[in-house]
């Protein structure tokens, strides 16, 4: 586990999650414990399940089942008691909102806005989200394209930055917002091979500062180099979690077995 572990309460916890797209039973009972400060990489076959259980963990799909805590809390429902029995209650999109804003996600694709510089996009939302001041945000947006790499390029437009700069502006972006955990989905996927090195430069430096990272990637050289505890998914289910050396190395599960074989 890195330096960065702070206390008891893990940043997040996944329980029994369930997701279901109409006939489609997607999450099939997905159990994850990510303890404070640490690195967790997701590993798995496409369609396994991976990135839907970032959207559920960030909120930006409902749940079927099951129970998600970020930072101790309980997301997207309440706890209550209906005719004298514990009940769960959905939140209102706003508390939902709130509860969001202590996520940062970086997508595949890196959606910048075509028409806002590097900076413009940094400042952007927390100008509209959090209200920050356009001077704070601003001071906030150089110092965090400093920490990416992208001083020299904090005034050029995405259709002027190659796709590893415009990664690492979308990281930038997500840490402008302050959040407590770090969810990446494939974030070198879509780039060149040669430009790839820059962003997870960039991922492993904020591993470093103790952030809480949920990182789905095929990067198996990351895994074993930045990761407290890798786990491998497969048909919407946990198959194998354990440090990276165990899962990466002397895989116990077939499948891991498999996966492994065909993408080292
Ligand atoms: P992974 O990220 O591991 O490749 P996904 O979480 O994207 O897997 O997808 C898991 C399964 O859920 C796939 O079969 C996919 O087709 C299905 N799925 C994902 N999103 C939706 C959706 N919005 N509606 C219907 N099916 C979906
Ligand atoms: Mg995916």
């Amino acid at each position: 586990m890195s330096a960065g572990v702070r206390d008891e309460t893990p940043m997040v916890e996944v329980v029994d999650l369930h997701k279901e797209f109409g006939d489609a039973h997607v999450l099939r009972g997905v159990d994850l414990t990510v303890p404070t400060g640490s690195v967790c990489v997701v590993l798995g076959p496409s369609g396994s399940g991976k990135s839907t259980a970032l959207r559920c963990i960030n909120q930006l799909e409902s749940i079927t089942a099951g129970r998600i805590y970020v930072d101790g809390e309980l997301m997207g429902f309440r706890e209550g008691t209906h005719r004298g029995a514990p009940a769960l209650f959905a939140l209102h999109p706003r508390e939902i909102a709130r509860q969001r804003t202590k996520i940062g996600m970086v997508f595949q694709r890196f959606n910048l806005f075509p028409h806002m510089t590097a900076l413009g996009n940094v400042v952007e939302a927390q100008v509209q989200v959090l209200g920050r001041s356009k001077s704070a945000a601003r001071a906030r947006a150089v110092e965090l394209l400093e920490r990416v790499g992208l001083t020299d390029h904090r005034d050029h437009y995405p259709a002027q930055l190659s796709g590893g700069q415009q990664q690492r502006v979308a990281i930038a972006r997500a840490l402008a917002m302050d959040p407590e955990l770090m969810l990446f989905d494939e974030p070198t996927s879509a780039l060149d091979p040669e430009l790839v090195g820059e962003v997870l430069a960039v991922m492993r430096s904020l591993a470093e500062t103790g952030m809480t990272m949920i990182v789905v990637t095929h990067e198996i050289g990351f895994a074993r180099e930045v990761a407290d505890q890798v786990v491998f998914m497969a048909d919407g289910v946990v198959v194998e979690q354990g440090l990276p050396e165990q899962v990466l190395t002397s895989p116990r599960e077939a499948r891991t077995q498999d996966f492994l074989a065909r993408v080292l």
